[in-house]
């Protein structure tokens, strides 16, 4: 140990949990036992070969040095056009700030607005990232409950109530990690609708999974439904998810232009800008055409249906079915109070899921990580097989409880 005395805003702060399950999952691998492994986010698909081929012609075009701090006009222009087409969002291109991943994008919003003491509403269950970054930032998490009896959802009555002055932003993800859960046009407007009676409060969307989306209802941002909370709405999202990017660091975000100049002049001090290599890659794969999309979408759909059916039918779980990304929350309240074949009782979601990881072999993280419990959330970005087995060792597992 070296006696570094660090910071007080990074000690009481965090190592991604579903990053600490991950590695838990490689420490069992290398020790021999084969783990189903259930934790990853993000997808098991590689990035489509277009997109790669538009990243060589970029370097062999000498596309290998700084961009704009904001961005290559031509990613802008190209996220624009979408954030315009598909949710109906007007902003202009120096309203538009690129980073290296929404996580970098959200981080520097918050370092950019976040004061001592401000607040900031995270309703629950949430990413395991934000209220971290939120205390990164010198800013209060406020803890927002929302549970299954309101499809894991942010109500307007407890938005209202959860309101204070000190309240810099509410945040909210749709679709939901870990939940899947997507907001409907009707629910974003009775959101807006209060969002603009505060208008010192800012809502961060993060809308990151928006691709992957099952519902049938069209995605929607809560800036397209309520274009009168343009001075409050920063619009996050990237790359990672929708077209199997995670390695190329590309996010970005829509917002007020104040906020998003702050925003470009803290990363020219961080970063300069993000890779150059990436944003050619980011600008072909959000213009290009989208079939590669459509169809892993198809493959995630059925691979939902099929766990959502699986977990569904063991005896102690239960799990709504979701509108986006691919992620299962199940519930393991049934399982609260049973016994493990050793007599321990199994008191908390974290013992559920240690214990399947243990006697079924199946890695997931416990719902206490997103801040509400008892549940445990699966990733369906892995195989069928895999989905399968898994389901079935979590089934037998189950049946050993007494
Ligand atoms: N938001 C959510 C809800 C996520 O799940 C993730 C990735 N786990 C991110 C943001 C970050 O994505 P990126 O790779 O663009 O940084």
């Amino acid at each position: 140990m070296s006696n570094i005395k660090l910071a007080s805003r990074v000690t009481s702060i965090r190592v991604s949990p579903s990053t600490a399950a991950a590695q838990k999952v490689r420490d069992l691998q290398a020790e021999g036992r084969k783990i189903l492994n259930l934790t990853v986010g993000e997808p098991d698909f590689d990035t489509p070969e277009p997109i790669k081929a538009a990243a060589i012609r970029a370097m062999e075009a000498g596309e290998t040095k700084y961009t704009p701090v904001n961005g290559t006009v031509e990613l802008r222009k190209a996220i624009q056009h979408d954030f315009k087409t598909r949710l109906n969002i007007d902003c202009e291109l120096n309203e538009i700030c690129v980073g290296g991943g929404a996580k970098q994008v959200l981080f520097v919003a918050l370092m950019a607005t976040v004061e001592e003491g401000d607040e900031v509403i995270v309703p629950t269950p949430y990413w395991v990232s934000y209220p971290d970054m939120v205390i990164a930032n010198g800013g209060t998490p406020v803890i927002l409950p929302c549970g299954e009896d309101v499809g894991f959802k942010l109500t307007p009555a407890a938005l209202e109530a959860a309101i204070t002055p000190r309240t810099k932003w509410v945040i909210l993800n749709s679709p939901s990690n870990p939940t899947g859960a997507a907001y409907t046009e009707a629910e974003l407007r009775a959101l807006g609708e209060v969002l603009v009676k505060h208008p010192h409060v800012l809502v961060m969307c993060d809308e990151i999974y928006d691709r992957i989306w099952y519902a049938d209802f069209a995605p929607c941002s809560i800036l397209g439904v309520v274009p009168a909370l343009k001075s409050q709405a920063l619009v996050v999202n990237g790359v990672s998810k929708s077209y199997a990017m995670t390695g190329w660091r590309i996010g970005y975000a829509a917002g007020p232009l104040d906020l998003i100049n702050v925003i470009n002049k803290l990363q020219s001090q961080m970063s300069s800008c993000p890779s150059s290599i990436s944003q050619a890659a980011a600008a072909f794969a959000l213009t290009a055409d989208q079939s590669d999309v459509v169809k892993t979408v198809e493959v995630y759909r059925q691979r939902r249906d099929r766990a959502h059916q699986l977990i569904n039918a063991i005896d102690g779980l239960s799990c709504t079915l979701h509108d986006g990304a691919f992620y299962l929350y199940p519930s393991c309240a049934g399982l609260i109070g049973k016994k493990k074949p050793d007599g321990k009782v199994l008191e908390t979601d974290l013992d559920v899921s240690l214990y399947l990881l243990e006697e079924a072999g199946v890695a997931s993280v416990h719902g206490g990580a997103y801040g509400l419990e008892p549940y445990f959330r699966i990733s369906t970005a892995t195989s069928m097989k895999i989905i399968e087995e898994a389901c079935a060792a979590i089934a037998e597992a189950c049946s050993k409880l007494q």
